[in-house]
């Protein structure tokens, strides 16, 4: 089945909204197994929109519309639509009530433009926003669907669960599972190249990969009549991706590898400490979103200056004179001597040259050592990360994760 977003609102084109509606639809329905085709965006013009509807009816089975429900003048998305199937526009009592409920509750009187959402093109289905005023609908015609949802994100996700799941299971009549296999210290291309058989075999179940910085996630989606049958189905394709990639995978779920890392130590009861330079706290920072993890993380010290080093870390000035700040010796001395001071079951250090500028000939912009001290066994690796500062510093937070996690 193929779909078609369309995302109205002026404020999408002129760069004042980041269009975050599309990325949770599209992952929503890609999940679902509906083939996304097409992205539109359209600003509040009627003329634009319509042509843009009557397009999308000559390519898509399904089309999701967000934006231009709302009171105003420019909204004016159902109307458009309602004109396009030749349905007039009717007055529903209960929006109606549901409208005055709204404002009395808080007070306000209710301007009369508000009324305007309280009416649904004839033959239509509302669906009921219960963060917003203004409903959803949904048109059914010959074997096309449209559905249109509000802009506002909250108020738009707040209904894709009651309003939208329902309607594509529906529209799908099938079951779909979707799987997911969470990969670090690999890149996207070599993953893509381990399972280009089953890539190229594409049908059910359907494998897909996606890229973030230094994490790839394999999704493995099959449909079927019954659960069973698919969950057998992925059994197996999961089999072949497990032999493959083995240590790589970190999580069966769509959790990134810090999170994974931070329930892990959560789980294991093990406690943290970090010391950090050229990622000035990132790593901590990283850990502190997640909900409980004081349990683990006990200190996080951000130690930019060589005198930093000395006081906070110990690490030695005869260290620093011969090897430098960014050396293996220093990493080495800053996880070793924060595992005394903290007394954690686990430290990390990093040291680096995060850029543009600072590079010399023998230490680049992008050189990073990261050590770890676990289990009584000290680990530094060097890393030369490419790109600019905030990718070195990402790169580098990702690859303490990677090292904690072994
Ligand atoms: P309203 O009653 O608020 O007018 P509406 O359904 O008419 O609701 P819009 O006017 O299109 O929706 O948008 C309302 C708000 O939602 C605006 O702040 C807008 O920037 C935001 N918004 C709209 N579409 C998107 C989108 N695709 N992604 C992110 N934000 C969006
Ligand atoms: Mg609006």
């Amino acid at each position: 089945m193929n779909c078609e977003l369309v995302s109205v609102g002026t404020e999408l084109l002129t760069g004042d909204t980041l269009n975050t509606n599309v990325m949770f639809l599209s992952k929503e329905l890609s999940i679902n197994g509906f083939s996304v085709l097409y992205h539109t965006t359209v600003g509040d013009n009627p003329g634009r929109l319509k042509s843009v509807i009557m397009r999308a009816l000559t390519r898509s089975d399904l089309i999701i519309t967000t934006g231009g429900l709302g009171p105003t003048q420019d909204d004016l998305t159902k109307e458009t639509i309602a004109e396009i199937f030749g349905m007039e526009m009717e007055q529903r009592p209960e929006i109606v009530a549901k409208l005055k409920a709204f404002f009395d509750r808080r007070g306000v009187e209710m301007t009369e433009n508000n009324l305007r959402q309280s009416y649904v093109p004839k033959g239509g289905v509302m669906l009921p926003n219960p963060r917003g005023t203004a409903p959803g609908i949904m048109i059914k015609k010959d074997d096309k669907t449209i559905i249109m949802l509000p802009g506002p994100p909250h108020e738009m996700m707040g209904m894709y669960e009651d309003c939208v799941e329902p309607v594509l299971h529906q529209l799908k009549n099938q079951l779909v599972i979707s799987r997911y296999y969470n990969l670090s210290d690999i890149g996207e291309s070599t993953v893509e190249d381990s399972i280009m058989d089953i890539i190229d075999r594409q049908d059910n179940p359907t494998v897909a990969t996606y890229a973030k910085l230094g994490e790839v996630m394999i999704r493995l989606t099959a449909n079927g009549d019954d659960s069973e049958t698919i969950n057998a189905l992925l059994d197996r394709y999961e089999k072949v991706i497990i032999e493959r990639f083995g240590s790589h995978i970190f999580t069966h779920s769509q959790d990134s590898l810090d999170v994974t890392v931070g329930k892990l130590l959560m789980e294991k009861g093990l406690t943290v400490a970090l010391a950090e330079s050229c990622t000035g706290g990132l790593v901590a920072s990283k850990l502190a979103e997640i909900p409980g993890i004081s349990a683990s993380l006990k200190m996080g010290l951000v130690t930019y200056s060589n005198e930093a080093k000395m006081q906070l870390l110990n690490v030695r000035a005869e260290t620093l004179d011969r090897y430098g700040a960014v050396s293996e010796q220093t990493a080495r001395e800053m996880c070793e001597h924060l595992k005394e001071i903290s007394g954690c079951d686990i430290t990390a250090s990093v040291t680096g040259i995060a850029g543009p500028d600072g590079g010399t000939p023998e230490k680049p912009v992008g050189l990073v050592y990261v050590g770890v001290c676990a289990k009584g066994k000290t680990t530094i690796k060097k890393y030369l990360f490419e790109g600019s500062r905030k990718i070195v510093q990402l790169r580098t937070a990702n690859k303490v994760f990677h090292l904690i996690r072994e």
